[in-house]
């Protein structure tokens, strides 16, 4: 078999995202979307966003602009991007041409006329698969229902024949077509099923690889002989594992948990949903990373395991810690703009005080420290006088906290957590924090005097 990596059949890859907006992306979706987007820019190629919307009572605009802002917020930037809505001629035009082919048929049983005979051929121990009664009917029947005002459903019919493909995580796959019923493609209100337009769009964009969770496996080979029937060549396929909760439950986009947006309000970092997603139930270790290319150059689709992907919201959160912990001030410089912590002790303090941070949001506290106000905690009216005293003269540096709390030894005997803990809680407010030799310079003189005497 060739490889489809180097088999010359395409110049650059084009993949594809296509989550329906039907909720909010959580990050399993999140998942998928980096997968595809980490392919196409190691290969030089195309990543596509496309919004399976032709469901469209469970479609809106809000969750599809949401699911926008959910990528921005990832770092994953489509090269181009369309809606399923706007493409129903390209659908018509599909289904017309298989209808002419024979390969799409109108049935008109009702959901409970197709319950009974699965009921029947269970009993029987037939499998139980549509026994395309439909295709022996004669046009005067079918003439006498759609007189009743019965309208038909379209089934694809397959080729009873085993579907083959090299799964580009998952190694060799098949699929016997004979045993499945022939899916399908159109409701009664004419409303398209997933199937015949996510191919038509597949076909039509150019997609050489479909990655996506391995809940769409059962559907790849009614995908590829769909391909076929349209004249197209099936793309490559990568099936990856789903993430699971710690709880070993699937995730939903329908309950909202673990959605991105949601992991973004508590102040999960970026790079820690992006490498816990993409990382997880893989052969490379979930690990912090400064970038989202950095991560794209950790990850390869032949890393991903068999197994599903089970990871803990604790653990997500550890690492976001971590994230931020390692964060340069580059990095940061915007979000840190976008709290006003600007000028000249914005970079030093966010180097001391990075390493203290349980979420980004925190840093405010910190800049608080160092240029507002913080709520007094005195000092004894003795050891006040003496911490004021003995404070050395400005210029400060990283070496006046040693100078000034030696001293003090000196002058009151204090020593260890006596002396250090309620300098720290009057200097800051708080039990513990950034190093003091560090925060000090950064509170200034005028400050520190005035809180050591509040
Ligand atoms: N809209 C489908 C989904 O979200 C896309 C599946 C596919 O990638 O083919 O599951």
């Amino acid at each position: 078999m060739t490889d489809p990596l180097t088999s010359g059949d395409f110049v650059a890859p084009v993949v594809r995202f296509a989550p329906s907006p039907t909720g909010r992306i959580h990050i399993g979706n999140a998942r998928t979307a980096l997968l595809n987007y980490f392919f196409a820019r190691k290969h030089g190629g195309t990543f596509i966003l496309r919004f399976d919307d032709t469901d469209a009572e469970r479609s809106t605009e809000e969750y599809a602009l949401g699911i926008e802002v959910d990528l921005a917020w990832l770092g994953v930037e489509p090269d181009r991007k369309f809606r399923q809505s706007e493409r129903f001629a390209l659908y018509d035009a599909a289904a017309e041409q298989l209808k002419r082919d024979g390969r799409l048929y109108p049935c008109y049983e009702t959901q409970e006329e197709l319950e009974r005979r699965r009921r029947l051929q269970i009993a029987r121990g037939a499998p139980p698969v549509y026994d395309r009664a439909a295709l022996k009917m004669s046009e005067a029947e079918r003439a006498a229902l759609e007189a009743e005002g019965r309208r038909p459903h379209w089934r694809f019919k397959l080729e009873p024949e085993t579907v083959y493909w090299r799964d580009l995580v998952r190694g060799e796959c098949h699929i016997d077509c004979a045993s499945l019923s022939d899916p399908v493609l159109i409701r009664e209100d004419g409303s398209y099923l997933y199937t015949l337009p996510s191919v038509v769009d597949d076909h039509d964009s150019g997609v050489t690889h479909i990655i996506r969770g391995e809940d769409h496996v059962t559907n790849t080979a009614v995908q590829i002989q769909l391909f076929e029937a349209l004249g197209g060549r099936a793309p490559h396929f990568a099936h990856h594992n789903l993430l699971i909760g710690a709880d070993g439950q699937g995730l939903s986009k329908r309950t909202g948990a673990l959605s991105i947006a949601g992991l973004r309000e508590v102040g999960i970092e970026t790079l820690a949903v992006a490498a816990m997603a993409a990382l997880t139930g893989s052969s490379i270790a979930v690990q912090p990373v400064h970038s989202l290319p950095e991560l794209a150059g950790l990850f390869d689709l032949s890393a991903i395991s068999h197994s599903s992907a089970r990871f803990d919201g604790e653990e997500l959160k550890a690492l976001s810690q971590r994230v931020l912990h390692g964060l340069g001030y580059e990095a940061v410089r915007d979000r840190l703009e976008a709290l006003d912590i600007v000028g000249h002790k914005a970079e030093p303090l966010w180097l001391c005080a990075r390493g203290n941070l349980e979420i980004f949001a925190d840093i405010a506290d910190w800049w608080a420290v160092v240029e507002g106000d913080i709520a007094p905690h005195g000092l004894d009216a003795e050891f006040a006088r003496a911490a004021a005293e003995n404070l050395p003269p400005e210029p400060w540096d990283e070496a006046t906290w040693g100078a000034w709390t030696s001293a003090l030894k000196q002058a009151t005997g204090r020593k260890g957590r006596d002396l250090f803990h309620p300098l720290r809680l009057a200097l800051t407010g708080r039990e513990a924090g950034p190093e003091l030799a560090k925060l000090l310079p950064l509170i200034g003189r005028p400050r520190a005097l005035a809180r050591l005497s509040a």
